[in-house]
């Protein structure tokens, strides 16, 4: 006979994880989907397969990787549920994974959807009440399986139509993680990632500065910004440069390696030639400088920026050699390290 199909919402998280095993252990096909945007899991994007083959080898997981960027970045502009904290929009957020994963039931054939979630473990979107919202604004009654505390709620299709067996969930609830630890433990999952989600939007700086760009105040990128924009707004120093120049410069080696990646066709990268320093990046600047004087300005700024945060010589911010390279032709200029008091005011 033909396994039943069901497909479950991959955090990564142990809940998730624990999810996923509870009802493969019924003998269902589990298909985990782990959503990525900017804001959460986007280093995934280019790791899929690497990233599949962990989850299976670690913890015996089908997961695949869905990209929600594009309708999410419309979502954060007004939802329906409100903010939490900071910039999260955890109620919303949660309905729009699970519409996205009733969209792809078809596509698996798959007879109901999962999550990890416990009642009673967040204050706010894990209320018994705020589950019945999110299973109802989500097109989701019925369909949707909470199998680590399913015995704590209504009764749900597949239980009813002996798909799963409601005896073999659990009615966990709160938020100690004893029982949750038990658990992985009877399925051999000691090695797991920490609880501490890895969510940009409810981190007070970057969720404010996402804040920002979405209430108008970052007027460089504010009225046609794109996915590509705020996965680029995340890395680094931000710079509002005069002219409406959008520049930012990589703190470490890894900043300058993802600045360098996230690089488009009209963006200028600017690198020290003669000694290490940051990567940079200069966004739509042709488009918004009117003349070549304007543009010289911007290029002896950026050129300035950099060799105040390239390596020092005796302690001390020296002029040096900088290339840019602006996709059509690359020229070479002498920065001078600007003072601090005249760029302070253009950081982000
Ligand atoms: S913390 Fe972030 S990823 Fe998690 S539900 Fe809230 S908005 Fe979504």
């Amino acid at each position: 006979m033909k396994k039943i199909t069901a497909l479950g919402l991959f955090s990564g998280g142990l809940d998730s994880m624990l999810a996923c095993r509870v009802i493969a252990s019924q003998d269902i096909r589990v298909v985990a989907l782990k959503f990525i945007t900017p804001f959460f899991d986007d280093h995934l994007r280019e790791k899929e397969e690497q990233y599949r083959k962990t989850v299976k080898d670690k913890y015996g997981i089908d997961v695949r990787i869905v990209d929600l960027s594009e309708g999410y970045i419309e979502l954060l502009k007004n939802p329906q549920h409100g903010y939490g904290k900071h910039f999260n929009p955890c109620i919303d957020c949660k309905i729009f994974m699970l519409c996205r994963a009733r969209k792809m039931m078809a596509e698996y054939n798959a007879s109901f959807l999962f999550t990890g979630e416990v009642l009673g473990q967040r204050p706010m979107s894990q209320r018994r009440d705020t589950l019945r919202v999110i299973e109802r604004d989500s097109g989701c009654e019925d369909i949707l399986l909470r199998p680590l505390c399913a015995k704590r709620l209504p009764e749900t299709l597949p239980e009813r139509e002996g798909v799963v067996d409601r005896e073999k969930l659990y009615g966990f609830t709160g938020r100690g993680r004893g029982p949750q630890i038990e658990l992985a433990a009877s399925f051999g999952i000691t090695d797991y990632p920490n609880p501490a989600g890895g969510c940009i939007l409810t981190d007070p700086n970057l969720g404010t500065r996402i804040e920002k760009l979405y209430r108008g105040e970052l007027s460089l990128v504010s009225h046609d910004f794109r996915v590509s924009d705020i996965r680029l707004l995340l890395v680094g120093r931000q710079f509002s440069l005069p002219y409406g120049a959008w520049m930012v410069l990589g703190r470490n080696e890894e900043e300058n390696d993802r600045i360098a990646q996230l690089a488009e066709e009209d963006d200028w990268l600017i690198e020290m030639t003669d000694r290490p320093g940051p990567t940079g990046l200069l966004r739509r600047t042709a488009q918004n400088t009117t003349d070549k004087l304007e543009e010289l300005e911007i290029i002896r700024l950026a050129a300035g920026l950099i060799t105040r945060y390239a390596r020092k010589i005796d302690g001390k911010s020296l002029p040096g050699d900088v290339k840019i390279d602006k996709g059509t032709e690359t020229l070479t200029v002498r920065g001078e390290p600007l003072d601090d008091e005249l760029f302070q005011g253009w950081m982000m």
